[in-house]
Formats: structure tokens, C-alpha cells, sequence
């Protein structure tokens, strides 16, 4: 495969005449001299495709009422919230300071649905103070805090229950989510979901609609989803014959996959979603049951593919006999997804996505940690300093996950539209690091 080939990842991704690498038609060597790096790119075009493919997907496959919702902690940031709510999507949020974001964003706020299975007091207390759509509750204790909690403020909270339904969708095990052995949730399996569900049932101050479960992360096919939504439905069918309450709300929760590299395959979104949606259709009449309003949360396919890291190449090491080192100047710390999971990632010469390759070469970031990488062995033209690196697919859980780690400063994101920039996040400064220390 040659380099353009490479380079041609997504749609939206090109390169130019004089072998610029683009994204969503901009330049991305010109970025980088104009905002400095790293720097992170995001093409609004390619968030708001991705959103209308799971509208109208999930508006032409589901039932009534279904609805997608994006996962904030792929990339949340005040900008991204009037694309997801013009483009008709809701929004989900794991934290309460991700939740101010959006409020601050003006996002409507009974758009927003809350998930965490660590939620304190106060983030209870302020998620209720600022009117949110509806809680995923995860255990018992947050039940009965937010039951109080939403008595002594005179509000009736709808809520869903997060539920493990105990499959395996065979991902990476840090991203993998559904099995009964998990931080998150009550299992089905051993029937504490069903005594959480009939104590839910029993407190005045929420309103059950319904049950979550999230199975997993970069799922590539329907096939999991329809597993998990067979025990989901099974079980919501055996609460209504011992309860007779009938969930009118089953959410999914996220994970299509989306292409990082070129071994990973293609997958249609809309197929998978027909498919999922005729299977969910035909359990409902198996078991009797009404058909429940489907919702998913897709977070990593919203925001992925519309994403790229720029950095800057500053030295090249050869090591005889066993690797070539380039340096970037940033690292795990805008992008710590290689350290924690061994992240596949396609990576070019921003100002040489023409070139074919000499050589193998292993992206290091700069930070003091030698498991500080952004790939390994990637097939590169013979990167030299002031070269630009670009990283593809940095949309989702690069910024979100970034961190201060060595006071390295948090880089800026750029916002493409129709082939003009915004700057929507600001480089951070020295002053910024200082600015919480007393
Ligand atoms: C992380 C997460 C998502 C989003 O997963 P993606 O792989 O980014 O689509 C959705 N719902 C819940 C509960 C999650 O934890």
C-alpha cells in the first residue's frame, strides 16, 4: 500500500498536489505553522456525518421514540454541544464538571442523561438542581441518595438501571464493560438486578423507565448487541410478569468500532443498526412485550474518524540492530491510548503523505516514561526534525483523556467547517499550570 493510500483512511482525509495531508480539506501542515503543536484537529463535517447517520438510522430502524445519544467522555468540550444538538442527538454525561460543560454550552439539559458508578452527593445535588432528562442509576446506594436527595428538592427523577447482562463481546479487556464481573452495574445473572429493580420500583421520589446496559467499546458488528439485547429483553419480559412493570426504555449503551488502521474492516453503521433493530422487533414479539424505545450512545464513532493529531518531529535515534526512534512533542500525555491499551494507530509525515517509506520508526512522545508511546513500528519516509507528524483518528478520548503529566501543557483544538478553521480550545500556558496552586 502506498503512503497516499495510507493516508486515505476516511473520507475525509486527503492529500493535496504538493503532498500536504488534509483533513476535511484543510492543509494540515498549514495548521500546524499557523496554531503551533501538537495540536489537535477536528472536522466538524465529518462529526455532524456521523450524527445523521445514526439519526436517521435509528429514526428509520427502531422504534418510535428511540433516540441516539453521543457519549460526552469520548470528547467533551463547549463547542461539540450545539453540533450534537443541532444534529438531533442527545447527550450523555459520566461527571458532573462534564455536565457544566454542557450546561455552560447551553445544551438542553433534559437531553442529558447521567451515567457513573461513583456518583457523590453532590454530583447528585447538582444534576437535579439543573433539571437533567434522566439518571442511569448503577447500584443501590446511589438509589436511595438520589431518592432522598430528589424528595427534599420536590422533584420526581426519571431514571434507568445500569444492568451487566454478563456477555462477553471478546474487546479489550479495559474496555470491556458487560460481564458480570465488572465495576459497573448489577448483574441480571445473580439476581441482584432484579431485587435492585423491585426496590427501585418502591421509591416515590424516581420514576423507573427502563434499563441500560453497555457491553463494551469498538464492537464491530451487530452481532453482540443483539445478544445483549435478548438477555435485556428476556429479563425485561421476567420483570413484568413478576412486577408487572414494563420497562418503556432499553438503552444499549455505545460501541460501534470505528477504523483506526487499514486492517481494521469497514462497517456500515445503518446495517448494523437495521439489523439490530429487526432483531429487537422480532425477540419483542417472541416474548409479548411491548416494543421499548432503543436508544445507543455511540461516543468513539461520533467523534474518532473527524480527529487528527499534528506534532512536530525533534530528533530521529537509530539504535544498530534495533529500532529507529522519532520524538515527537507530545505524547501520553495528549494522547495516553498506545500506554494504556496498545492502541493501533495509522500515522504519516503530514508535509510527506506522498512519500513512500524507508523504514520502520516508533513514535515516542516526550514525556519521562519510557512506555510513552504513540506507535510502534509505523512505516514512515525518513522523518527528520521539523517534520509534522499527524496522527489519524484522534477524535475520540485524546483530548478527553489528556493530562498535565510532566506540566506539559494541553494543546489546542482547531474546528473545521465547510473548509475554513475556529479555534475552539486555546493552547494552555505556563500561567494556566500555575493556576490552582496556592
Ligand atoms: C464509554 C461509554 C459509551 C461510549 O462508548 P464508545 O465506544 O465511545 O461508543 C457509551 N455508554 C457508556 C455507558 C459508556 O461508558
Amino acid at each position: 500500500m502506498t503512503t497516499r493510500e495510507r493516508a486515505m483512511l476516511h473520507p475525509n482525509y486527503s492529500v493535496d498536489d504538493r503532498g500536504h495531508f488534509c483533513i476535511g480539506g484543510v492543509d494540515s501542515v498549514m495548521l500546524a505553522k499557523k496554531y503551533g503543536t501538537p495540536l489537535y484537529v477536528l472536522d466538524e463535517d465529518a462529526v455532524r456525518r456521523n450524527c445523521r447517520t445514526y439519526y436517521s438510522s435509528v429514526k428509520k430502524h427502531f422504534p418510535p421514540g428511540s433516540t441516539a445519544i453521543y457519549a460526552s467522555k469520548a470528547l467533551s468540550f463547549k463547542r461539540i454541544y450545539p453540533v450534537i444538538n443541532e444534529e438531533g442527538l442527545g447527550a450523555d454525561v459520566a461527571s458532573a464538571g462534564e455536565l457544566y460543560i454542557a450546561k455552560s454550552a447551553g445544551f438542553p439539559m433534559e437531553k442529558i442523561l447521567f451515567h457513573g458508578n461513583g456518583k457523590s452527593e453532590a454530583d447528585i445535588r447538582f444534576a437535579l438542581e439543573c433539571s437533567i432528562g434522566c439518571f442511569v442509576v448503577d447500584n443501590r446506594e446511589e438509589l436511595d441518595t438520589l431518592n432522598r436527595c430528589a424528595g427534599e428538592m420536590g422533584i420526581r427523577q426519571k431514571i434507568q438501571l445500569r444492568l451487566t447482562p454478563g456477555i462477553d463481546p471478546h474487546t479489550f479487556d479495559a474496555v470491556n464493560t458487560g460481564k458480570i464481573d465488572s465495576k459497573f452495574g448489577t448483574a441480571i445473572a445473580t439476581g441482584q438486578a432484579f431485587s435492585l429493580t423491585s426496590y427501585a420500583l418502591t421509591l416515590r421520589n424516581l420514576d423507573l423507565q427502563g434499563f441500560h446496559c453497555h457491553i463494551g467499546s469498538q464492537i464491530f458488528d451487530d452481532r453482540p448487541f443483539c445478544d445483549a439485547a435478548d438477555i435485556m429483553l428476556d429479563y425485561i419480559a421476567t420483570v413484568r410478569d413478576k412486577t408487572g412493570f414494563t420497562a418503556s426504555v432499553l438503552n444499549l449503551g455505545g460501541g460501534f468500532a470505528v477504523r483506526y488502521t487499514h486492517d481494521d474492516p469497514e462497517i456500515s453503521i445503518e446495517e448494523n443498526i437495521a439489523r439490530l433493530g429487526s432483531h429487537i422487533m422480532d425477540r419483542c414479539g417472541e416474548l409479548h412485550i411491548p416494543v421499548p424505545a432503543i436508544i445507543l450512545e455511540p461516543g468513539r464513532s461520533i467523534v474518532a474518524d473527524a480527529g487528527v493529531t499534528l506534532y512536530t518531529v525533534e530528533n530521529v535515534k537509530t539504535i544498530e540492530d534495533y529500532k529507529n526512534y522519532v520524538t515527537v512533542d507530545g505524547g501520553m500525555a495528549d494522547n495516553p491510548r498506545y500506554a494504556l491499551y496498545r492502541s493501533p494507530y495509522t500515522v504519516l509525515i503530514a508535509n510527506r503523505a506522498a512519500a513512500n517509506p524507508d523504514a520502520l520508526y516508533t513514535i515516542a512522545g516526550r514525556c519521562c516514561e519510557s512506555g510513552d508511546m504513540i506507535q510502534e513500528d509505523v512505516p514512515l519516509p525518513a522523518p527528520q526534525r521539523g517534520d509534522i507528524a499527524a496522527v489519524l483518528v484522534t477524535g475520540a478520548y485524546n483530548y478527553s483523556m489528556a493530562s498535565n503529566y510532566n506540566w506539559l501543557c494541553r494543546p489546542a483544538l482547531v474546528m473545521l467547517r465547510g473548509g475554513t478553521e475556529t479555534l475552539a480550545i486555546r493552547h494552555e500556558t505556563f500561567a494556566d499550570l500555575a493556576a490552582c496552586q496556592l
